[in-house]
């Protein structure tokens, strides 16, 4: 008998890993929105299940969006 009964997080894939079609790039405002609150905060890659990569890439991308005013910082004023 095993000690502990392991709870199997559930298994998330990495979006961008499993769909080779989603790309990471600044200009994807589209994509990017879904990885962010409607507040403009970026949800964290354990809710996603992002791998440590694209997650890097996700918010890179989303840093600069918000650097030429494509997303925001803060705040609900889109939407
Ligand atoms: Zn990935």
């Amino acid at each position: 008998m095993p000690p502990k009964k392991r709870i199997f997080p559930r298994q998330k894939v990495c979006r961008f890993c499993a769909d080779k079609s989603l790309v990471i790039d600044y200009k994807e405002v589209r994509t990017l929105r879904n990885f962010v609150t409607e507040r403009g905060k970026i949800i964290p890659s354990r809710i996603y299940g992002n791998c440590a990569k694209h997650q890097r890439k996700l918010t890179d991308a989303i840093k600069k969006a918000r650097q030429i005013a494509l997303m925001p910082y803060t705040g609900p004023t889109y939407l």
